[in-house]
Parts: C-alpha cells; sequence; structure tokens
C-alpha cells in the first residue's frame, strides 16, 4: 500500500480513507452487478436506491425537515451564485447581500446582473478580519432573500452565529463549513454548498431549499436552474453527475459511523483549538482574524518572514504535509481542516510547525 500524505487542501479536500477503500472495491462491480456505479443508467433501480439513500443519510445527519427538498446539481457552488438570483429575485426586486470576503464578493458580482443587490454589511473596514455585528446591518425591507457566506474559505472567516432576518428567506453558501457541525436547517431558506469539501469529489453541489421558494424562477431562467425543475424530477432532469453523488452517499454512511454532525462538531472543535492556540503562542505564525470570528475549517496563516515560505513549505511537503500554501489572492499559509483531515493531520503539521519554528524562529 502506498503511504497516504496529510492533505490540507481547500478543495478539492481530503476524502476519508475508508470511502476512497471502499469505492475501490466497489469500482469494477457493484454489489454483485457485474458492472461500476460509472456505468449505470441514472434510472436503473440501482442507482435509484444510491441517490434515495444518500439523500435520506443526509437528511438524517443534518435533520432536514420535511418542508425542504434537498437537490444534488451541476454547476458548482459558482452557478448557484446565478442561479439563486434566477429563481429567487423577481424582476425589478433587490436582495440584501453581507460582503465578508472574496466568496461573498463573487456571488454579490454574480447577483448584480440579475436584479438589485444591497451590500447590507460589509466586512471590509476591518480589512475582511472581523464580522460586522448584526446591529450595524443595513437590510432593507422588501428584501427577497438574505445572503450570506457562513464561511470565507480563503480569508478564513466564519460565523459562529446565524443572522436573524425575521420573515425574509436567509440564503448561505455553506460550502466549506456544512455538515462541519450541527446546523438548524429551519432557520434557513435555501443552503448551497460545493461538494469538494465535506461532501465528496468536486462536479456537484448540494442545495437544500425550504418548499415554498420552489416555483418562483422568473422569465427566461434556464430550464435547468430551475429549482423547482430539478425538485420535480429527483435532480435528474438530465443526466446526474452520478459518480460523485454515490461517492456523497458513501461519505454520508462514514459521518454516520463517525457519530454524525455532533460528534464531526466535537472534533473540529478540538482540531481548530489546538490550530489557533499553537499559533497564537508562537513568535514566527499569526492569524489576523478576529478571535470569535476564526474559521474551524480553514486556517490562514503567515510566517513573520516572507522568505521563510519557501522552506517551510519544501519542509512540509518532505514530511508529507501538502497542500499548506494559502490563496494566491491572499499568499501565507492556509491549512484547511475538513472532516477528513483527522486530528493525527493536526497533530503533524503543528509538530511539524514547532520543529521549523525552532530551527528559523
Ligand atoms: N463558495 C465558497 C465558500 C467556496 O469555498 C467555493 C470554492 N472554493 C465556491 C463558492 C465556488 O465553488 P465551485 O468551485 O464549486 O464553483
Amino acid at each position: 500500500m502506498s503511504k497516504r500524505a496529510f492533505n490540507f487542501c481547500a478543495g478539492p479536500a481530503a476524502l476519508p480513507e475508508p470511502v476512497l477503500q471502499r469505492a475501490q472495491a466497489e469500482l469494477l462491480d457493484w454489489k454483485g452487478k457485474g458492472l461500476s456505479v460509472m456505468e449505470m443508467s441514472h434510472r436503473s433501480d440501482e442507482f435509484v436506491s444510491i441517490a434515495e439513500t444518500a439523500e435520506r443519510d443526509l437528511r438524517d445527519l443534518l435533520s432536514i425537515p420535511a418542508n425542504y427538498k434537498v437537490l444534488f446539481l451541476q454547476g458548482g457552488a459558482s452557478q448557484q451564485f446565478a442561479q439563486i438570483p434566477l429563481n429567487l429575485l423577481p424582476e425589478g426586486g433587490k436582495a440584501d447581500y453581507i460582503d465578508t470576503g472574496i466568496w461573498s464578493k463573487k456571488a454579490i458580482d454574480e447577483a448584480r446582473r440579475y436584479g438589485g443587490v444591497n451590500v447590507a454589511a460589509s466586512a471590509k473596514p476591518s480589512d475582511y478580519f472581523c464580522i460586522p455585528a448584526q446591529r450595524e446591518w443595513q437590510l432593507s425591507s422588501g428584501a427577497a432573500y438574505v445572503h450570506y457566506t457562513p464561511n470565507e474559505t480563503i480569508g478564513g472567516l466564519e460565523f459562529g452565529w446565524i443572522p436573524e432576518v425575521g420573515e425574509v428567506p436567509l440564503v448561505a453558501d455553506m460550502s466549506s463549513t456544512i455538515l462541519s457541525r450541527p446546523l438548524d436547517v429551519s432557520r434557513f431558506g435555501l443552503i448551497y454548498a460545493g461538494a469538494q469539501k465535506n461532501i465528496g469529489p468536486s462536479g456537484l453541489v448540494v442545495v437544500i431549499v425550504r418548499e415554498d421558494l420552489l416555483g418562483k424562477a422568473r422569465g427566461g431562467c434556464p430550464t435547468m436552474l430551475d429549482y423547482k425543475v430539478a425538485a420535480d424530477n429527483g435532480s435528474m432532469y438530465n443526466t446526474p453527475p452520478t459518480f460523485a453523488w454515490y461517492l456523497a452517499g458513501l461519505i454520508f454512511q462514514w459521518m454516520k459511523e463517525q457519530g454524525g454532525v455532533e460528534k464531526m462538531g466535537e472534533i473540529n472543535e478540538r482540531k481548530q483549538r489546538k490550530l489557533y492556540q499553537a499559533i497564537d503562542a508562537s513568535a514566527l505564525y499569526n492569524n489576523p482574524i478576529a478571535k470569535a470570528d476564526r474559521s474551524w475549517m480553514n486556517v490562514p496563516f503567515r510566517l513573520a518572514d516572507e522568505r521563510l515560505d519557501t522552506p517551510f513549505l519544501a519542509g512540509a511537503e518532505a514530511r508529507g504535509l501538502l497542500n499548506l500554501k494559502g490563496h494566491r489572492s491572499v499568499g501565507g499559509m492556509r491549512a484547511s481542516i475538513y472532516n477528513a483531515v483527522d486530528e493525527g493531520a493536526v497533530d503533524a503539521l503543528l509538530a511539524y510547525m514547532a520543529e521549523f519554528e525552532k530551527e528559523h524562529g
């Protein structure tokens, strides 16, 4: 067996090894059917059972109420930036957006193509180091929805709370935080998440949408982008990304075996606490985010001297600690510690960081 590295990639991210082993074992012959999941009709009983089991397991994991549809779609989270206004923002209407970093800005820019966007609050005055308190938000009256990004994957800024927006549907890009801890789905109108972090491989985006928000797509919305069409067709209006859906299902099963989102939340809380504590205690590493707003899943950090970045990354790679380079737009380092990155991986990173600081600090 080849040795698997510790993978801190922001996405596509590490997948649980037992899931990969199971997919490998089932690759040539899924449950004695003599073919792989990739080669099955999406309309076959076999694949429909895979799809339904995946949905049921996700519903169990997040206790998704019965009045929500779960959609398994394509186009990534980026396509949702357009699909949301196409479905929820009436012609001439407006929506409120909260700007907390690069991903929320992308959502804002895309929504502006479809209607009025009010940026009700922005983290810009703090250089995106701090989430604006809800009492400062300038929510508009008559907004079709309020959109925010609970976890900014690049900036490492995460909401530890759910905004209170009354009757207005709350829409959340949970790409990099979904399933990292328990979540009260009933607080949201719509949740979406690109799969390639805590859900599975890329090529899939999961949308959890309250039923009363279906059937509102504006005229001209492509059929493929109408949530109601997707819901009415069990996310199979066309051929879905079957293998990604199957792998997502294996991950949901793995998560249930691990003890679900409660257990994941406990482990993730410990992982992030250890890492931030080490960063804060060090003279070499630094994370600028306000303590209450630090991401559990994406931990960016800088070295005191940028010239140490290259040797730091080289030493990390030599020890099998991969993908620690920060996003090209912000530089520095970033450790993404999603569910499949276990505590042992974080401990290995911490040991290396301490060793590097001793040598170079
Ligand atoms: N939103 C967030 C918070 C993300 O982290 C990402 C991807 N890293 C996206 C949106 C875009 O996702 P996709 O590549 O699936 O379009």
